[in-house]
């Protein structure tokens, strides 16, 4: 039996402005369970990023309810890895634990633990303008993963990178992910990142964002993301949600 993790019903989001009111989210259904990896994507201005700044807690929605099963705690990782430019790789790493006044000496051989285990052991000393941006976006995943999160909230977690460093790194931050258990939530414009790391996928209308679709991703042989995208039944899902964005140019 699968364990749910977060119920989502019903999610309206208006924002308001000086002059207009902007419907973001109309109506947004969707249960998560554990260690499930879940995307959602959409067109931009959909609402992605704001159906995540709600479940983080850091927006209200404006009508509908979301519940987690238990006592949760969240890790928000964004685009832009935002690590500080001053601060030693392992400093970045340990600053939710100092945030948290959690800074135990078991929680920092954690994180040097987390950061030997994934290729960032010479590193510790360094500084992110050291490194190559999909390290960085490693270091960054590691510091998310600092606090012990149960879930696990990716904006758009590896858009910022050239195309061959996101392939790399998406293979990379699944096979985090995976070792440490993590249950994710995954928003990206790109469907084939999608369908290569996921188990669901919830497919968002353009604004206002309604579920459009969610999908069981179902590949041959399921391993790695790179491998996934070799899978016979790629396309099949590619196609589907490809006609779900109906994208116009
Ligand atoms: P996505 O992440 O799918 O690109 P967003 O969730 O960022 O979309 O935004 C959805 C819509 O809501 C957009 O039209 C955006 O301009 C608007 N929006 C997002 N955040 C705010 C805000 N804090 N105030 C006003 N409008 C916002
Ligand atoms: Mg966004």
């Amino acid at each position: 039996m699968k364990n749910k993790i977060l119920s989502v019903k019903n999610l309206k989001k208006n924002f308001h402005d000086k002059h207009l009111e902007i419907e973001a989210l109309k109506d947004i259904s969707f249960d998560v369970y554990e260690k499930e990896f879940i995307s959602i994507v959409g067109p931009s201005g959909c609402g992605k990023s704001t159906i995540l700044s709600i479940l983080s807690g850091l927006e209200n929605p404006s009508s509908g309810n979301f519940k987690y099963s238990k006592d949760v705690t969240i890790g928000y990782m964004l685009q832009n890895d935002s690590l500080f430019p001053w601060r030693t790789i392992l400093d970045n790493c340990l600053i939710g634990l100092e945030i948290n006044n959690n800074l135990t000496k078991e929680n920092k051989e954690y994180v040097i633990n987390l950061l030997n285990t994934y290729g960032l052991g010479d590193f510790l000393d360094k500084y992110p303008s050291n490194l190559s941006g999909g390290m960085r976006q490693r270091v960054a995943l590691i510091r998310t993963l600092a606090t012990k999160p149960d879930i696990l909230l990716l904006d758009e977690a590896m858009s910022a990178l050239d195309y061959q460093s996101r392939l790399a790194i998406s293979d990379d931050i699944y096979r985090i992910i995976k070792n440490e258990g993590k249950t994710v939530i995954m928003v990206t414009h790109d469907i084939g990142e999608a369908i290569s790391m996921s188990d669901r996928i919830i497919v968002i209308s353009k604004r206002p964002g309604v579920v459009k679709n969610i999908y069981d991703i179902d590949l041959d042989n399921k391993s790695t993301p790179i491998n996934n995208r070799k899978s016979k039944n790629f396309n099949y899902y590619f196609d589907k949600i490809w006609r779900d964005l109906d994208v116009h140019i």
